[in-house]
């Protein structure tokens, strides 16, 4: 990143990654109030992505909606008719504005397993606490590291935070959720995102068998109708950012994305698990690197 002085924090791309923010704090809050025994998984994300189009974003990625043991990458189908249990859900939602992000992430608790969703709370908020310019990412995954431990859970290590740019949900630098010697140094006006993944499983995900999140791979022809109306809406309304089936304006959607799929034109992004059995929960915010600190866009 450029030096400090270079760096005006109030510039039209800092304002929009503010603005994604605001929006996003406020549909954080509006989707969870409304995850319930019996509610519908379908229903609720897209309450979210509706809400976020409404106070004049656009979902920067479908909503995940997790449960149990998945982590992260889960969201409902196109004919999704699954509802809530009693489950540990974690939901993560983003938006963007022009292109600038804002990406956040709550655990709600349906299991009983409140200590649970506390361990990621309290471990990002010890890791916004020691952000500055130079802090080092690796100093930053140590102190997540150490606050799961201390409530007896494991950080899921395979899972990191990420730098947020145009168009790009995941940049340099990684932030890691355990201490690690080669990180780099955070700077004033990178904006980044933290986002510890506590689990009472062994800490590393895999990834799944079900896939329902895709992103451009590359630029590409197909014949097929379909296939061709989708990827026209991709490359002009997500370009590189993710996408769900459900989202696609064609008819025959799921067979369009096969097809773009196989000419390796989209790819997937399977959904990443513990082991059965085990439980997942994740807390996230975006924050920008101030002079003094940082600043949370994703708070009110
Ligand atoms: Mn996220
Ligand atoms: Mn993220």
């Amino acid at each position: 990143m450029a030096e400090s002085e270079d760096v005006d924090l109030q510039s039209e791309q800092y304002e929009k990654h503010r603005e994604a923010g605001d929006i996003l704090a406020q549909v954080r809050e509006e989707t969870a109030d409304r995850v319930e025994v019996g509610a519908s998984h379908l229903e609720v994300a897209e309450y979210a992505e509706d809400r976020i189009r409404e106070l004049g974003g656009q979902p920067a990625f479908p909503v995940n909606i997790s449960i149990d043991e998945e982590a992260a990458h889960a969201t409902p189908s196109i004919d999704d008719d699954s509802t809530f249990g009693e489950e540990m859900i974690n939901l993560d939602i983003g938006v963007h504005v022009d292109g600038w992000l804002a990406d956040t992430a709550i655990t709600v608790d349906l299991s009983g397993n409140p200590e649970l969703a506390e361990a990621s709370e309290q471990a990002l908020e010890a890791a916004l606490e020691i952000v500055e310019p130079g802090v080092e990412t690796g100093d930053i995954g140590a102190e997540i590291e150490d606050v799961i431990n201390g409530y007896g859970y494991n950080p899921v290590v395979n899972l990191t935070g990420h730098g947020l740019d145009h168009w790009e949900q995941h940049t340099s630098p990684n932030i890691p959720n355990r201490a690690v010697s080669q990180g780099t140094t955070l700077e004033v006006g990178d904006v980044v995102a933290i986002e510890p993944f506590a689990t009472d499983g062994g800490g590393k995900v895999t990834e799944g068998a079900s896939e329902e999140i895709f992103a451009l791979e590359r630029e590409g022809t197909v014949r097929n109708r379909q296939a061709r109306e989708a990827l026209g809406q991709i490359t002009e309304e997500f370009r590189t950012l993710p996408f769900a089936t459900r989202w696609l304006d064609t008819d025959r959607a799921e067979m369009a994305l096969r097809r773009l799929k196989r000419n390796n034109i989209v790819h997937g992004y399977p959904v990443l698990q513990e082991d059965d059995g085990f439980l997942v929960s994740q807390k996230e915010h975006t924050l920008i690197v101030t002079e003094n600190g940082c600043e949370v866009t994703t708070e009110y």
